[in-house]
């Protein structure tokens, strides 16, 4: 496992979970260091996304092209039960299913409206896989304008961060 020890510090679940506050929801909140709001963890004079660490530790080793992806909208949580390794288009999928659950609760048909987070991350995602069909699903709005965004025929105003 080459790999794993290149890219995973050796530690185990218990010695991490020792360093975390377990909240009501089960998360287990990193006391130490954080980068960008994440839990890090420093090894060798190497930092470590400490969720990274977790997600690998229950889960095994991940796909090049995954991340370890929150269940819980917490970023300093590190329990391997919130984790799991997806793609980026997952994450996407995620957010927008997390964000239509909690901003849209009640709305009849479900579908996810456009706003300018909406727009930089269609632009942001074309060009790394997905089709204007697969965007278009995934945010419930025509093909035709997911082109218009992605060509900025449509919400031209809108910058790329
Ligand atoms: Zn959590």
């Amino acid at each position: 496992m080459v790999y794993s020890t290149n890219l995973f510090p050796p530690v185990s679940l218990e010695e991490i979970k020792s360093q975390c506050l377990i909240t009501p929801n089960f998360c287990w909140h990193w006391q130490g260091a954080k980068r960008k709001g994440y839990a890090a963890y420093t090894y060798n004079g190497r930092t470590f996304s400490l969720h990274r660490v977790t997600c690998f530790l229950a889960h095994g080793e991940p796909k090049p092209d995954e991340n370890a992806l929150h269940s819980c909208d917490n970023r300093s949580c590190v329990n391997p039960d919130h984790l799991r390794w997806g793609t980026q288009l997952e994450n996407i999928q995620d957010a927008i299913a997390r964000n239509r659950w909690t901003s849209n609760r009640g709305t009849k048909n479900g579908r996810a409206k456009i706003n300018p987070d909406v727009v930089r991350a269609i632009r942001a995602i074309w060009g790394t896989g997905p089709t204007i069909i697969q965007i278009a699903e995934l945010y419930g709005i025509s093909n035709q304008m997911v082109s218009r965004i992605i060509t900025k025929k449509a919400w031209v105003d809108v910058e790329d961060r």
